[in-house]
Formats: C-alpha cells, structure tokens, sequence
C-alpha cells in the first residue's frame, strides 16, 4: 500500500524506519546546508572554520618554505585523461568533498609569500577576502534592489568615492562592478558606440568607427574590439615616446585630423594609466583638449575619452598628501616616485569613465573590477533597456536596466567597498609607498653590482626588471651597446637567451623548493621584450627586444634582506645556465 508523504516526515524530517530513501538522503543533505536560524547546529562555520585550518596545514613554517602551498609542487592533473569523468550515483558528505577541494590548492602559489614577486597579484587582506564570504553565505544579488536591499549601498558607495577621488561631482557619477579590467574595457566601448553610433543597438554596428590607443596599451582592446562585434581591425593605434612609454599626443593629433577628414567617426580614445611593465601614463589632458579639437563630424555623438586605469587607479590615494611635510615618513628617493605617479593618475579627472583593478592594486580578492563614470544620468539612460515584467521595482536602484550582466554576485562590490573603508587614504599610501621603499633599495643594490644593470631605471612603478651578464661583463656598457647598436644585435639576442634560461631556471627552481644560502628561491618572472632596442622602433625586427628578468614586490611581506637574497638566487642561476659542462671524453 503506498503511503502518502506526509506520513513519513515528521517536523524533523526523520523517522527512520518508515522512511523512504530519499527522505533520508534529504535530511542529510540538509544538515549541510548554512542553517536559517541563529544559534548552534550550523554547519556552515564548523565547515569554514576546520576548511581554513586544512588550508592552513598547507602553508610553509616561517622560516625556509617555499613560495608555494602543500608539499608537492607538481602539476598532478592528468590532462589527457581529466574530462572523462561522470557524476557519482552516490551522494558524498561535505567532510569528503571540502578534503578534495583543499587538495585542489596544493602546489598554488602562496601570494603572499615573501618571495612571490611575479607579477601584479597581490594577496587579498583579510577584511575583503571576509566580506567576499559573507556575500556568497546571504548571496545577494547586485542586478536589482528587491535582491540586492542594503548590500547596494557597496556599490552606490563605492562609485561615490572613487568619484570624490577622481574630482568628480559624486552624486552625479556612478559605477558598475564586473568581470576584471577587459569588463571594464568592454563597457566603456559599448558606452562609446552607444554614444557615437546611437543606431547600433537596434541596428546593430554598420559603421567602421574608432577605437584609438596606445602601442603599450593592454591586449584586452582585441576582446573587447572582437566580442563587441566592432572589430579588431578598428583599432588605430598610436606611438608612444621611447623613454616614457606615453601615447604621443603629435601622433594622435594626426590620427585624429586624418579621421576627421575623411569623416571616419572615434568611437573612443583610451588613456592606459599605468601599464603592466612600464608603468607608463598617458597625458590625458592633452587628449581631451586634442578631442576636443577635433570633434566626430556631423550625425555621430560625442567621442568618450576612457582612462584604462586598472593598475594605476590606487595613486590617487595620495590626493590631498602633503609631499612637503611627509607625515607617513617616506623616503626622500621614494617621495618623488609617489608624487610623480600621483600627478599623472589624477589626469583621470578629464575621462568620461576609467577602470579600477581591487585585485591587483587594491590588495583585494578576484573579481572585484568596477567600471566608474562620471555622468551617471547619460551613461544609464543610453544604455537603458525598459523593466522585466518578472523583476518589480523595489527600490530606486535597479541597474539590470542597463548592465551587460544579468544577475551580479555582490563579491566583488563588498570586497572593493569593503577595501576602501578598511585602508583609507592612510592605508592606500602606506602599502604603495612600502613597496617602492623595497623596489628603491633593490635598485640601488643592483647599481652596485658589476655584472647587473637594472633596465627600468627611470621608471617610477612596482616592477623592477634587470638583465644579468656572464661573469666577469660590464653590464652597463654592455647593455648599452645592446640597446642602442645594431652591431650588437647578436649578442642582444645571446643575452636574451640567456636571460629565458635564467627565469625558466628559477623558475624550476621555486618549484622544486631549491634552498640558496638555507633559504628557498624566489617566484619571479621574465618579460620576453619589455621595450625594444632604439633602432627597432617600429618593431620591424621581432627580435631585437630586451629581455628582462621581473621582480613585481606587491605583497605586504617583502622585506630589504629578501630582496638581498633574491639578487643572489639570480647569480646563482645565471651561474648554473653558463655553466659550460665538461664533455666527457669516453662520448667524443
Ligand atoms: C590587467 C589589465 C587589464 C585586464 O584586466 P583583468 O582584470 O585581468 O581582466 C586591462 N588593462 C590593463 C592596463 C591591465 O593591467
């Protein structure tokens, strides 16, 4: 005789000896579920709380470890073989599957090792990687106020006072976070052809308009170009000075003429605030004044001017900072490396929209990219798309009306906002300003070794790159000659070489959990051609590059002596690939 459900489930949903299998199954399922009510019996911080002890098993003692987390730095996955694999018929229990998920973790780079300095990745703090948690245990979602309620105040928050900082009207701006800087760049380009092209988003983009940027802006402009249906052919880019990396604004002004007569509208110029390696900034002055000059003709909008600002975004920290009385005591040589980069990414005053990277110069978890512009009223009302009969207006901010995205994760809004109340200006400047205090000293260090030539001296950013040269060579005069002189282009590329070998070496090295001097190996990277040589200017000779080994200090634990021991693990790697091993006579 069937029984009707109701008779099996008891308040507590148990009675086992009557009840079916999936009941069971059921009950159990429930007690790992986050409890809706206050008190004990949660399994949700029993389970967060033993998952970050495991996690911390895996972290190296103090002293001596390696940049790397767990004990096995090899890459376990079976590639050939991963995919072939089915959902289990069997329910597993979350103490089982939490184990499997610590042991995806093993071999991950430790970001905030002091020898991690590979590249721009911070490690998130603590108070963002909390309230990046928090917001996945309530999950709003940022699509809309009836989901979102409170939690929007992170965003709306947000967009204020990265405005305020911009010297923006704040109440008038507004942002949107999303996927990364490329989410960033592909908003501002469907802001631009919205804006230029006010056809396209009923007929979609019929005309070849502009997208204008620098040769060291980021690759992100072919994702944007290619997904926003523009086209990467459409991409015009413009020169940039051999000394400061900067767009050069007497090319732009060409481009600009050019495409004014021949009535070729410019959907956008982009203004790369701080690039990756060069910690280049464009004078974006000077481009609103150019684009201003030179408006689109008649029939297309008003060309935007975006600032690309994701890496250099956190200098305008230093906004109202006193470099005169210095009250956070900076270096004298550091002072005018922080001034210099605060004058240059507060020219963000002049765009109409720039980005903001939390995960790599605002020490926060992924994803926690936002898009802020400065005439909210414009930016929304060009891209509104009328209500979902479904969603009912619950509160006055409802940005599903306009987003790429549909439902948004308030993550990376909470760890961003989150961030910014927790550093404030003090917090911002100190940790900036502390990574150049160790990227100055290292580069005096380097200036006194005979064999090391630092190649971004001039350079006010994070990053430190250096060529290193077989023992015994002037690397100062040779680098010169390698920069400078065709003759030399033999041994540039010698050297080059040499330095692939050298990063590969260290490379294995960290991974192998090498000890030079009782302590392991530094993560760092190499960059194969950070700038090319002065008679490669346009890049007609793909080899004749720098190569350069990469020390990128972000993480709060990065010390003087570390970065003393790091120079030494680059001799000693530059030591092993020069090596010249004997051939053994039985062979020949
Ligand atoms: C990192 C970076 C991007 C891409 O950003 P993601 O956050 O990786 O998507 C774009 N532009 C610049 C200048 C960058 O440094």
């Amino acid at each position: 005789m069937k029984k009707k459900s109701k008779e099996f489930l008891k308040e507590d949903g148990l009675n086992s000896h009557i009840m079916p299998k999936r009941a069971k199954f059921r009950s159990e399922m429930a007690k790992s579920f986050p409890s809706p009510y206050r008190g004990g019996g949660d399994s949700l911080a029993d389970g967060i709380n033993e998952a970050i002890r495991q996690l911390d098993k895996l972290k190296p003692k103090k002293k001596g470890g390696a940049a790397f987390l767990g004990t096995n730095p090899a890459l376990t996955i079976d590639f050939e073989n991963v995919k072939d694999s089915s959902l289990n018929p069997k329910m597993s229990t979350s103490d089982e599957v939490i184990k499997q998920v610590i042991k995806l973790f093993e071999g991950m780079p430790n970001w905030g090792h002091p020898l991690t300095m590979n590249n721009v990745n911070p490690q998130g703090n603590t108070v963002a990687i909390v309230a990046a948690i928090l917001s996945e245990i309530f999950a709003p979602n940022i699509l809309e106020g009836e989901y979102a309620w409170n939690t929007h105040q992170a965003e709306l928050e947000s967009a204020g006072i990265l405005a305020n900082l911009a010297g923006w009207k704040p109440k008038e701006a507004g942002c949107i976070y999303t996927y990364g800087g490329s989410g960033c760049w592909t908003y501002h380009l469907k802001y631009a052809l919205t804006r230029v092209l006010p056809d396209s988003r009923y007929k979609g983009v019929r005309t070849d308009a502009k997208v204008i940027c620098s040769q060291q802006a980021h690759y992100t402009m072919l994702n944007s170009t290619d997904w926003m249906g523009l086209g990467m052919d459409n991409i015009i880019r413009i020169k940039t000075d051999s000394d400061t990396n900067a767009m050069d604004t007497k090319h732009l002004e060409i481009v600009l003429k050019d495409c004014q007569a021949k009535n070729i509208p410019v959907a956008s110029v982009v203004c790369t605030m701080g690039t990756t390696d060069a910690n280049a900034f464009d004078p974006v002055e000077e481009v609103r004044k150019l684009m201003d000059k030179y408006p689109n003709p008649k029939g297309y909008g008003k060309s935007l001017l975006y600032c690309d600002s994701v890496i250099g975004w956190s200098w305008i920290a230093f906004k109202n900072y006193d470099f005169k009385k210095n009250p956070l005591g900076f270096s004298e040589t550091v002072l005018p490396y922080i001034e210099k980069n605060y004058n240059a990414i507060k020219g963000i005053f002049y765009a109409d929209a720039f980005g903001v990277d939390f995960h790599k110069t605002g020490f926060s978890p992924y994803i926690s990219s936002t898009f802020v512009y400065k005439n909210a009223k414009e930016f929304e009302t060009l891209l509104s798309r009328g209500a979902s009969a479904y969603l009912q207006p619950r509160s006055p901010y409802n940005p599903l009306n306009y987003t790429l995205e549909v439902s948004r994760a308030a993550t990376g809004s909470i760890a961003g906002w989150a961030t910014l109340k927790f550093f404030g200006h003090e917090g911002f400047q100190s940790v900036l300003g502390g990574i150049l205090e160790n990227k100055v000293y290292l580069k005096n260090q380097i200036e006194k070794k005979f064999e090391m030539v630092c190649v971004n001296p001039s350079d006010y950013g994070l990053v430190t790159l250096l060529r290193i040269y077989p023992k015994g060579m002037d690397a100062r005069a040779q680098f010169n000659s390698e920069l400078h002189d065709p003759a030399f282009r033999g041994a540039l590329i010698k050297h080059n070489k040499m330095t692939h070998a050298i990063g590969d070496k260290l490379f294995e090295w960290f991974r192998s959990g090498k000890k030079i001097n009782g302590q392991c190996t530094p993560y760092l990277s190499f960059s194969t051609g950070f700038r090319t040589t002065e008679y490669n200017r346009d890049m007609k000779d793909s080899e004749a590059v720098i190569y350069a080994v990469k020390m990128f200090p972000m993480n709060v634990n990065i010390t003087p002596a570390i970065m003393d021991h790091v120079l030494e693990c680059i001799v000693a790697a530059r030591d092993e690939v020069t090596i010249i091993k004997p051939i053994k006579k039985e062979l020949v």
